[in-house]
């Protein structure tokens, strides 16, 4: 490992200046992703500015409803909150499908938001990889493919994001708070996180100096009743071949509503847009509930080694619906 320096953050204004203008520092919440980059040679930090003991680890209610989750609470917390559990019970199962338990007592609400891909490749650094190394190639075009993207890849770039937690977070509506060189903005999880295009470097539309101060969940009835479920090759400790998020609202047997995001298929999480207006207003019925997955999946572009993920993620959303029902 390289030396470097670190800082511990008094305020979030401190760790912005600290990373502004220094692109050589990032910074350091629970370490679980970026110590282990540390060690593998991906990332090389100079200096690490640690925000984890940030005033920012508490989840407070919004005047207006819904509530505000501080950036440094440990996804363990999180998962455990009350108020999450009763009102976004999709978050608290996301968090807890995924790592271990030691790693969720360390990871944070904007570290496990901005961990970068699960791609074997990215993290080899004996081969070329566009994200680590721009303009060097894609090795998993021509390798081993099990776990990549079949939505919204380029020919740049075909890694999956791997948070759990921000698939419930997209599904939810949830939005950003961001403190950054210029001040204070808002950015809605569904906007956060990029697709690869020719720039796969960039995972997010977040300058290296903003920081996440929170994320605020909206005040959403239907998501007392949501629900997550992720397919992975273990039963623990493994990242989702395929996830969905999901919520239903329905009357008299007729969709008024519906919420729907995929983990483990694209380069961001997936709000499946496509499927949620195929169900609304149609019969809540299992054709229904197949066809919005067509719907959704009609431009999957599977890879080599995962073309089982298209009916994987069909056979996952249908029965997250049913069970919704
Ligand atoms: C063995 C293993 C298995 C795992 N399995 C899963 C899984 O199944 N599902 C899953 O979702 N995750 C899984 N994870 C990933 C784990 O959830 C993440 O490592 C963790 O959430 C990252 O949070 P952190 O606080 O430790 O981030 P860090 O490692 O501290 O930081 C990650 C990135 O975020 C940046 N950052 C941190 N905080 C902020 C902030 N407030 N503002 C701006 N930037 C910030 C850092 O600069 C860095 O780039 C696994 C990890 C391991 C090691
Ligand atoms: S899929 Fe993306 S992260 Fe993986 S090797 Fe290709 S460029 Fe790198």
């Amino acid at each position: 490992m390289i030396p470097f320096d670190y800082q511990r953050a008094t305020d979030a204004d401190a760790a912005v200046e600290l990373v502004d203008g220094n692109p050589g520092a990032a910074f350091l919440g629970g370490g679980t992703n970026l110590v282990d980059h540390l060690k593998l040679g991906v990332a090389e930090p100079e200096m690490l500015v640690d925000v984890s003991r940030l005033p920012y680890d508490t989840v407070e209610p919004l005047p207006g409803g819904g509530v505000r989750i501080g950036s440094a609470v440990p996804n363990s917390d999180l998962a455990a909150h009350p108020v999450i559990r009763e009102k976004y019970p999709v978050l608290s199962q996301a968090l807890l499908a995924g790592a271990s338990g030691q790693l969720r007592n360390l990871a944070t609400t904007g570290g496990n938001l901005l961990q970068r891909t699960r791609c074997v490749y990215f993290q080899d650094v004996s081969t070329p990889c566009n994200k680590r190394d721009p303009g060097s190639g894609c090795s998993a075009r021509e390798g081993y493919t099990r776990h990549h993207a079949i939505l919204g890849a380029s020919e740049s770039c075909v890694a999956t994001h791997p948070s759990d937690m921000a698939v419930a977070l997209a599904m939810l509506d949830a939005v950003v708070q961001v403190q950054g060189p210029d001040g204070p903005r808002e950015v809605p999880v569904t906007e956060l996180h990029r697709l690869p295009g020719d720039e796969p470097q960039r995972d997010t539309v977040l300058g290296p100096a903003d920081l996440i101060t929170a994320v605020d969940l909206p005040e959403q009835a239907m998501a007392a009743r949501s629900t997550y479920r992720k397919v992975r090759d273990r039963a623990s400790y493994a990242f989702a071949l395929v996830s969905v998020a999901g919520a239903l609202d329905v009357v008299d047997g007729t969709i008024r509503q519906a919420r729907i995001a995929f983990g483990g298929l694209a380069h961001k999480p997936w709000r499946a847009t496509r499927a949620e207006e195929a169900l609304r207003g149609g019969p809540a019925t299992e054709e229904m509930f197949r066809a919005a997955a067509d719907a959704e999946l009609a431009e999957a572009s599977p890879l080599q080694d995962n073309a089982f993920k298209v009916p994987m993620s069909r056979n996952t959303l249908v029965s997250v619906l049913r069970d919704l029902m």
